[in-house]
């Protein structure tokens, strides 16, 4: 049995949520959603385990800053080059926060079900709580094997109607896959697009996709500027609207308040603003 020091005795008792984070379409913001939702659910105080599984096009470690730890990886496991707690990165920023990369390079190991289901046993025998996986773009046999584990998904698209077919088709995979517990983020949303009816609200894709609703982000410069700084959102000192929406979604996914800032502070009014303006309820 592994044993971790840092993470204090595992709870075995309890059953992690496993979770993968999926689209459809590339380029939707998976990657963010994954290292964004994942810091804010351990700033919350659960021990949260990110497994990239884009294999080739890994960057989740450089989203968290961490690609200078990455020295063995979940192939490594596989393989049996090393142990599981060898391939695990915790955060110095939140200690209950690991990262753990399948691939370092596209040299396509076949990582199979099992191999999947293995590791997130193995991860759950390790206290972690929540296990989020950041899935490869499309839906061929990588996208099913990163997904056998996880009996719930987060689908990320954006109010365009290629990304929005896209997850709807997803969805379906999912569903053949016996997941059926699925939750919808909209990303990169414009309200400035949305009033001149250039752009879909977040009601409207949610209707079309009939996909409960976990939160709705908006198009920031400044997700950019957190990806080229390895810096999550949600860390910002001073919190952007983009982080506070992150924050948001991972309040709403673990079961807390819907709104992390409180009354004294100016974002609140501006954020709940916004969350009524996307969702078209503004007055
Ligand atoms: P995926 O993992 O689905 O391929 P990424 O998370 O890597 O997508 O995001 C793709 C690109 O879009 C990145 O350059 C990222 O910085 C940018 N991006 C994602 N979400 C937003 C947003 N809300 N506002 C602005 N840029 C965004
Ligand atoms: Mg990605």
């Amino acid at each position: 049995m592994l044993q971790n020091e840092t993470l204090g005795s595992p709870t075995a008792e309890t059953e992690p949520r496993i979770l993968v984070v999926t689209s459809g379409k590339g380029g939707v913001g998976k990657t963010t959603t994954t290292a964004n939702l994942g810091m804010s659910i351990a700033r919350l105080g659960y021990r949260v385990a990110l497994i990239d599984a884009d294999i080739g096009l890994r960057n989740l470690d450089l989203l968290l800053g961490l690609e200078n730890r990455v020295l063995y990886t979940g192939v490594d496991v596989f393989e049996g080059q090393c142990r599981l707690d060898q391939a695990l990165i915790r955060d110095k920023r939140w200690k209950n926060l690991a990262l753990l990369s399948i691939s370092k390079n596209r040299h396509r190991y076949n990582i199979t079900r099992r191999n999947m289901e293995t590791l997130t046993d193995s991860l759950a025998g390790l206290g972690f709580q929540f296990i989020l996986i950041d899935c490869p773009a499309g839906i061929d046999v990588g996208f099913i094997n990163a997904v056998s584990p996880a009996k719930e998904a987060i689908i990320v698209t954006t109010p365009e109607i290629t990304s929005i077919r896209d997850a709807d088709r997803v969805t379906g995979l999912l569903e053949s896959n016996q997941i059926y517990n699925v939750k919808l983020l909209v990303n990169r949303v414009r309200p400035d697009m949305i009033q001149q009816n250039d752009m879909m609200s977040v009601r409207d894709v949610q209707e079309m996709l009939g996909i409960p609703l976990l939160g709705a982000i908006p198009e920031d410069n400044q997700v950019i500027i957190s990806t080229n700084r390895g810096e999550p959102l949600v860390l910002r000192k001073k919190l952007t609207l983009s982080g506070i929406a992150f924050e948001n979604a991972a309040r709403r996914l673990v079961g807390k308040q819907d709104y992390l800032v409180d009354l004294e502070t100016p974002y609140k009014g501006l954020f709940q603003r916004v969350q009524d303006f996307f969702l078209g309820d503004e007055k």
